[in-house]
């Protein structure tokens, strides 16, 4: 069973073998850690590299990766440092990427010591995007986030749709891991398109003082973001607007400009 409480300020939890972090950076991104067993781990979009530094040494836990989802410089800054710092870590990502890199634009999946992750292609935030899945967890830079989405700056609609509906389609229990602490920010909105949704209402009252609300779940995610509801028809049937891809649309343009 997945707990879907909240959690706080880097708390360490364990639902597999493998155990998640996360180090809060920059202005409102986060850095993600996966643990196995060993007290190895990957680093997921490090934007900043001292803070994954201090978060190390302070909990003796050795890098075996850098995973980089998309190009944008607030997730792959502190990726040179980490490797310099750490002798030679390797650093995977798409080919989008101009740093020296392990492209995994066309693979399936790729090995790190026990770590096996699937590689899901989601264009839209950015072309290259991709996300990583090592389940239950999952990656997804700026895709999916808590109540929202990435906005579209390289792709079309239709494009980052569809990603979304292939991170929409992982198990309930996955648990997303975003890069940035945007739910707050998202609900905001939520509540200002669909004020009578209880769903999103309530869970924006259990939320409001919690500085940190990731990860979330796919479980979550259906029920709470207008990105993942394009289909249901009491939506449509709300905006006059009967096609799940027309609703994004209108969604994703009234968040940009909101
Ligand atoms: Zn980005």
């Amino acid at each position: 069973m997945i707990n879907q409480n909240i959690l706080s300020s880097n708390e360490v939890y364990m639902t597999t073998n493998k155990q998640l972090h996360i180090i809060p950076a920059l202005k409102d991104n986060y850095i993600w850690l996966l643990e196995n067993s060993h007290k190895q781990c990957v680093i997921v979009d490090p934007g900043d590299s001292l803070p994954v530094i201090n978060y190390m040494a302070e909990h003796q836990l050795s890098p075996i990766a850098i995973l980089l989802t998309h190009h944008h410089s607030d997730h792959v800054a502190g990726a040179l440092n980490l490797q310099n710092y750490y002798g030679n870590l390797p650093i995977f990502g798409p080919d989008e990427i101009d740093l020296p890199i392990t492209n995994i634009s066309t693979q399936l999946a790729i090995t790190i010591a026990d770590f096996t992750f699937d590689i899901i292609l989601v264009p839209g935030h950015t072309l290259g995007h991709v996300a990583y899945y090592n389940k239950p967890y999952l990656f997804c830079g700026d895709t999916l986030f808590s109540a929202g989405c990435g906005r579209i700056f390289e792709g079309t609609y239709q494009q980052m749709f569809n990603s979304l509906n292939k991170l929409k389609a992982l198990p309930d229990n996955t648990i997303v891991c975003p890069a940035h602490e945007y739910t707050l920010s998202n609900l905001k909105f939520a509540t200002h398109v669909v004020p009578c949704d209880r769903n999103i209402s309530h869970y924006y009252q259990q939320i409001a003082n919690k500085t940190i609300t990731l990860p979330t779940t796919i479980a979550i995610e259906k029920q709470i973001n207008l990105f993942l509801r394009c289909d249901e028809l009491e939506l449509q049937k709300e905006f006059a607007i009967n096609n799940d891809l027309k609703l994004f649309e209108f969604f994703r343009t009234q968040k940009d400009s909101f």
